[in-house]
């Protein structure tokens, strides 16, 4: 491949399993692609190391201070790299003309301004943080159709859609002679567990999941299945989709990341290994298809795949998912505030793993929905919504004492 053909990619939280896992697949082709810019929250010393391996251009923390020792360090090393600070330095580094792709793997809606800024500089966005589409599908559908940019979704279920549709799958589903996407599940570590259980589980037990490997929130967010309520938000985003057109079906195995139903009986899926660079080398390498470094799929060793309905009575977050986006608006913007703040605090041991749903629905309960065209509006009513839901956690917190 010429030189010109290189691609310069942008990782937005490359200190994540997401981001990682795009940097070991990047290093596995040199001759294709070269790192740009990194970015991290305060993880400096790990963005450090990431440095001395990649020698991107320019890398971002949140701090000024952290900004300054990473300088510091890097300087001494001999590195070039020039380190910026600040979540304007973020979006300044997600739309800067030098890069071609960014992949966006910020964790919650932190991530949702340097994703926006990417799509509207007609990036190809490789979008990880769901969170960023869940609080603003419309407005960032738009800014990619506006833009020109091509948004290749990570989340492994839409990556496995995205493969299972045909190429042009734009403008409703039904065009297409797709009847619904079935988004597969692996139920999470709990899901056998009754509701009386699911009071006393510790955030250990909620961050060990069966098949994959990921951050902490994103971990809570498979056990409680608010992970599959925000992938279904997603998927209607994504996919031009009416909630009704989803179906969650939980599989254990995570074999089958997901699957597109056409009108004629025919089930398409897409299968491999749980490995997060498989849909990383799929956005990377679009339309091409690249070495992963992942083992091809041992159907002897998998032996048997089973499917069964979630327990929305157990799991209500799946549910209250489903409703925000059919309430539309700012609802699903809110609901994914709620979540992060409760999510957060079951996490530091201040809130119990059954009441993150508790907090989330009485916040969404509060919070009538809005018009959510203006990223004004989108912001407002995350903050709004972050706030109702510090006050539901007093409350949750007094019932626990
Ligand atoms: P993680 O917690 O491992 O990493 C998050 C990254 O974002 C880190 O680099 C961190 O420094 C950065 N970050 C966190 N808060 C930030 C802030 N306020 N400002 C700037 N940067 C910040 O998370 P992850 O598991 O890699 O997930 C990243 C995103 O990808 C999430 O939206 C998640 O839902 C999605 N995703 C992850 C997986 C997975 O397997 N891990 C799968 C599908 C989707
Ligand atoms: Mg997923």
């Amino acid at each position: 491949m010429m030189d010109a053909a290189v691609r310069r990619i942008t990782v937005l939280g490359a200190t994540g399993s997401i981001g990682k896992n795009t940097l070991d697949v990047i290093a596995r082709h040199p001759e294709r692609y070269s790192v740009y810019a990194l970015t991290a929250h305060t993880s400096k010393k790990a963005l450090l190391a990431q440095c001395i391996e990649h020698r991107p251009a320019v890398a971002v923390l949140d701090g000024e201070a952290d900004a300054a020792w990473l300088r510091r360090e890097l300087a001494a090393a001999g590195i070039a790299t020039r380190v910026a600070a600040g979540a304007e330095a973020l979006c300044d580094v997600a739309r800067d003309s030098a890069a071609d792709t960014v992949m966006a793997a910020i964790v919650g809606g932190a991530g949702l301004l340097p994703a926006l800024a990417a799509a509207r500089a007609g990036k190809r966005v490789l979008l990880a943080n769901k969170e960023a589409l869940v609080m603003s599908g419309a407005l960032f559908m738009d800014a990619i159709a506006a833009s020109g940019a091509t948004l290749l979704p990570i989340d492994s279920e839409h990556n496995a859609i995205y493969q299972c549709l045909p190429a042009e799958h734009r403008g409703g589903l039904s065009r297409h002679g797709v009847s619904q996407l079935l988004l597969t599940a692996s139920g999470g570590p709990f899901r056998h567990l009754n509701a009386e259980a699911l009071e006393r589980v510790t955030p250990e037990q909620a961050c060990a999941h069966p098949n994959w490997s990921m951050g902490r929130k994103i971990s809570v967010d498979s056990a409680t299945l608010m992970n599959k309520g925000l992938e279904l938000i997603e998927a209607c985003w994504l996919f031009d989709a009416h909630p009704s057109q989803v179906q969650v079906v939980v599989h254990p195995q995570s074999v089958v990341h997901s699957m597109a139903a056409y009108d004629d009986g025919s089930v398409i899926a897409q299968m491999g290994n749980p490995d997060m660079r498989t849909p990383i080398a799929y956005g990377l390498a679009w339309p091409e298809r690249i070495d992963a470094g992942v083992a091809t799929l041992d159907l002897f060793q998998v032996a048997r795949l089973d499917f069964e309905p979630p327990d929305e009575a157990r799991f209500p977050c799946l549910r209250l998912a489903r409703e925000a986006m059919l309430a539309g608006g700012t609802a699903p913007a809110v609901l994914n505030a709620a979540n992060e703040v409760a999510v957060d605090a079951f996490l530091d041991r201040r809130l119990g793993f059954a009441s993150i749903a508790r907090v989330v629905e009485d916040v969404l309960e509060g919070q009538p929905p809005g018009g959510a065209k203006r990223l004004e509006a989108i912001i407002d009513a995350d903050r709004r919504a972050r706030d109702a839901a510090v006050r539901r956690l007093a409350h949750y917190a007094e019932m626990r004492a």
